[in-house]
């Protein structure tokens, strides 16, 4: 299994802005709307990404069990920023802060040797 499959942290750590065009179908925006709320003059954020306590509405299961994006074809451009740590042979910052903060560990290269290619 995809190693975000078992987490979800970072949906439930960062506060998730984006630009509103990005919520307005007819500028060619995906991400529903109902689904955010407006952060400032240009910037819309995800609903449940503002709480002291983060966590996006659109996301799906128990982080750190099993866990996905209900818009995952239509979430915004910065949720796509984000890179699972070493997927591509990279760290990432943003994943190993939220998984720390959830109390897990870090991913490794391991973690992405039993992953299938397609996943
Ligand atoms: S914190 Fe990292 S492993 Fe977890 S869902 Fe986000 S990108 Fe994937
Ligand atoms: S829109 Fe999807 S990928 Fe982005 S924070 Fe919410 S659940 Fe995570």
């Amino acid at each position: 299994m995809h190693p975000c499959l078992r987490c979800g942290a970072c949906c439930a750590y960062f506060r998730v802005a984006f630009h509103w065009s990005e919520a307005d179908a007819s500028l060619g925006g995906v991400v529903p709307p109902e689904l955010a709320e407006t952060l400032d003059p240009h910037r819309f954020v995800m609903r449940g990404t503002q709480a002291s306590r983060p966590r996006c509405v659109a996301l799906h299961g128990t982080v750190g069990e099993t866990a996905h994006c209900g818009i995952y074809e239509q979430r915004p451009s910065v949720c796509r920023e984000v890179e699972p740590a070493w997927e591509s042979g990279r760290p990432s910052l943003q994943c190993d802060k939220a998984r720390v903060a959830h109390g897990m560990s870090p991913l490794t290269l391991a973690d992405w040797q039993a992953v299938p290619q397609h996943a």
